[in-house]
């Protein structure tokens, strides 16, 4: 703690889940570095990037932890989920069955929780509006049943890519201070 009144400090984890393929890390590295790779390969083990935004004149920073291709074993261990303050959950508009699998990542997620955790389901690739399989009428409903901020995304465009992350890192704030 600052004992010497020093500025405060935030610091807060956010996890991005879904299941694989989504596009969870370009949607990381859109808002990190705003880079998107067609190609992106999944690599194994945790990786994350931080990334700070001025909220009310104060630096906060988002610690934003991405699965790294762990999703594809169903090996997201405890760890990841431990100390999250925020989380995305993404599914691809353009295929169905990671929308209906979003039920299974947020119970994972609220297992693993002890604490209140911000959560914005992400409907990513509405740049794939021509082969769209779930209405975002759909994507709304379900988020309002589970207390969840709703956006559809493009990483690939970078389509409400900044602000889906920021509105989760706004609520976080809020919650805490
Ligand atoms: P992850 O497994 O959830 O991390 O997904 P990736 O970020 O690796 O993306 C999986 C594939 O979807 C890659 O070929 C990406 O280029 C593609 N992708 C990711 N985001 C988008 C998007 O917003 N629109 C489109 N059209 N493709 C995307
Ligand atoms: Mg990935």
């Amino acid at each position: 703690d600052d004992s010497e009144g020093e500025a405060e400090e935030y610091l807060f984890k956010v996890v991005i889940i879904g299941d694989s393929a989504v596009g969870k890390s370009n949607l990381l590295s859109r808002y990190a570095r705003n880079e998107f790779n067609l190609h992106s390969k999944a690599t194994i083990g945790v990786e994350f990037q931080t990334q700070s935004m001025d909220i009310d004149g104060k630096e906060v920073k988002a610690q934003i932890w991405d699965t790294a291709g762990q999703e594809r074993f169903r090996a997201v261990t405890s760890a990841y989920y431990r100390g999250a303050f925020g989380a995305l959950l993404v599914y691809d508009i353009s295929r169905r069955s990671t929308f209906e699998n979003v039920g299974r990542w947020l119970q994972e997620l609220n297992t693993h929780s002890d604490t209140t955790v911000a959560k914005m389901l992400v409907g990513n690739k509405c740049d794939l509006d021509n082969i769209r399989e779930v209405p975002v009428e759909e994507g709304k409903a379900l988020a309002e049943a589970e207390s969840m901020f709703f956006m559809e995304t493009s990483a690939l465009d970078a389509t409400n890519v900044e602000t889906a992350f920021e509105i989760v890192i706004k609520e976080i704030y809020s919650n805490v201070s």
